[in-house]
């Protein structure tokens, strides 16, 4: 049995105007055919390495390595990734032959311009080249914002049930058992969903949250017989997309009625659980917490600017609190990183040791400004380093030049491209300490945590604008095709389930 396997995956945020282009995915190394397999045999993070995996107990099974491609969340790709993306990927499986199953990993929330539905479009493609008897099974970050036409061409999938996401590889592995098996007829799968006319950002921990309750009860679900898989996709909000929202995906043995039964109890018990979601968190304003620092003995105070992640496809570079940390005493340094490759170029040019006037950061959304700063230039690089994410996947960074300013007390970190917000080596690559620091800001909403908990004297969840902000008020104007109402960007919103009202 020959079963393609592949990969394509990026989150995007579509409210980042700055696209996402080739050279983004090329810093990952796009790879194709044997080296995929060479790549990711025993890797701990990749759902390509749960396919591999999964295949060793089938003798019967021939992997058939197609194209791998992988880039940091961002803005929509442009229209060239796009093309190539789509058309590659269809080129690679033509070009193998005679197939017997179709696998592949996706993100599930990538769009392009003018495409909001990059997967459900290369499904599209796959199943128009292969036919409805082609067996197509995906695996799927669970912040994938599931189409219809993602669910209309696949026979089952399965989507992470952890965050932060660890269970890359056992996803992967999930979704390679059910494909194993049916192309052996050792099932039919069939999938139904349900979609919930929801978004949300809070609460989104799998421990000790609303979140991991219903993965629980997905997992009791799934040990029925017949059930496949229980995935519950709470979607990727920061898009504006026509299908965003929650979805439950139910992949059984040939029952469509107990997957669409099961998606429906599931989707109406989270509805239900609506409120949990949209707990307010305890977040201060920029200003708040810099006096809430500066009253704080020792360091490093780490400031959690969750609404500028690059982690979750912002542009990198609000200036909200690098505003309020100007001018004060802050009896130690601090850190910030800010993207504006045109204030690198100024540093560049100015050289190290001179001191520069600049108008730095909040150039790339209608929400924050540039301010004026002047320092002295401390450091240039080539921005390229190597670390290793949550889950331990070892990812090749190159945030292009970096120029370190110093203003005052403040080491701005001026970069020409966007790195990952949580992780300590953006600092630690240009030989600033973040555990020595008075104040460290990390654009990241959580997964900083794993990385700043061990030395953090003090965390602060800053309530800072941008266009990864959790408070929807703030960007509600962003959203022009999002299926309305939803909540809570609205109040007033029905949910049925099978002609049910669900309240
Ligand atoms: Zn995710």
């Amino acid at each position: 049995m020959r079963i393609a396997i592949g990969s394509i995956m990026q989150e995007v945020n579509s409210f980042n105007r700055v696209p996402t282009t080739l050279d983004d995915f090329e810093m990952q190394g796009i790879s194709y055919g044997e080296e995929i397999i060479e790549r990711f045999t025993d890797a701990s993070f990749s759902e390509v390495a749960g396919f591999i995996k999964a295949a060793e107990r089938h003798r019967d099974i021939q992997l058939v390595p197609t194209i791998w491609a992988y880039a940091i969340p961002g803005g929509p790709c442009d229209e060239e990734t796009y093309q190539f993306l789509r058309t590659r990927t269809l080129s690679e499986l033509k070009s193998k032959g005679k197939l017997d199953g179709i696998l592949l990993a996706f993100h599930g929330s990538m769009s392009a311009i003018g495409e909001p539905d990059v997967e459900g479009v290369i499904l599209e493609d796959i199943r128009a080249a292969y036919g409805d008897d082609m067996p197509v099974v995906i695996s799927l970050d669970h912040h994938a914002n599931v189409s219809r036409r993602m669910i209309h061409h696949v026979n089952a999938l399965a989507a992470y049930k952890t965050q932060p996401h660890i269970d890359q590889v056992e996803t992967g592995a999930k979704a390679a058992a059910i494909m194993y098996a049916a192309v052996k007829n050792m099932c039919a799968p069939v999938v139904r969903c349900r979609r919930i006319p929801m978004i949300a950002a809070g609460n989104m921990l799998t421990k000790g949250g609303p979140l991991g309750e219903f993965y629980e009860q997905a997992a009791a679900m799934e040990s029925e017989k017949k059930v496949l898989d229980v995935s519950v996709c709470p979607g990727f909000p920061w898009a504006d997309n026509p299908e965003l929202g929650w979805c439950v995906a139910v992949t059984t043995d040939n029952e469509p009625e107990l997957a669409q039964d099961m998606a429906d109890r599931l989707a109406a018990d989270i509805w239900k659980s609506r409120a949990r979601f949209v707990k307010a968190e305890d977040k201060k304003s920029p200003a708040q917490a810099v006096v809430m620092a500066l009253k704080t003995k020792g360091g490093p105070i780490v400031f959690s600017d969750a609404a500028d992640s690059p982690n979750s496809g912002a542009p990198g570079d609000s200036t909200a609190i690098l505003k309020e940390l100007l001018g004060k005493e802050l009896g130690g340094y601090a850190l910030l990183s800010i993207v504006d490759p045109e204030s690198v170029g100024s540093c560049i040019e100015a050289g190290i040791g001179n001191e520069i006037t600049l108008s730095v950061g909040g150039k790339r959304d209608n929400i924050n400004k540039p301010v004026q700063v002047t320092g002295t230039v401390k450091t240039i690089s080539d921005g390229r380093y190597l670390t290793y994410e949550t889950g331990h996947k070892r990812l090749t960074m190159n945030m292009k030049r970096i120029a370190v300013l110093e203003v005052g007390d403040i080491f701005i970190l001026l970069s020409e491209s966007r790195g990952l917000g949580h992780i300590p080596d953006l600092y630690r690559s240009l030989g600033l300490e973040p555990a020595e620091a008075k104040i460290v800001v990390v654009k990241s909403p959580y997964l900083f945590r794993e990385f700043y908990d061990p030395f953090a004297k003090e965390i602060i969840l800053v309530d800072a604008p941008g266009l990864r902000s959790s408070n929807f008020a703030s960007i509600a104007e962003l959203y022009g095709t999002p299926p309305r109402p939803i909540y809570p960007l609205d109040m007033d919103v029905e949910f049925s389930c099978s002609g049910r009202t669900v309240s």
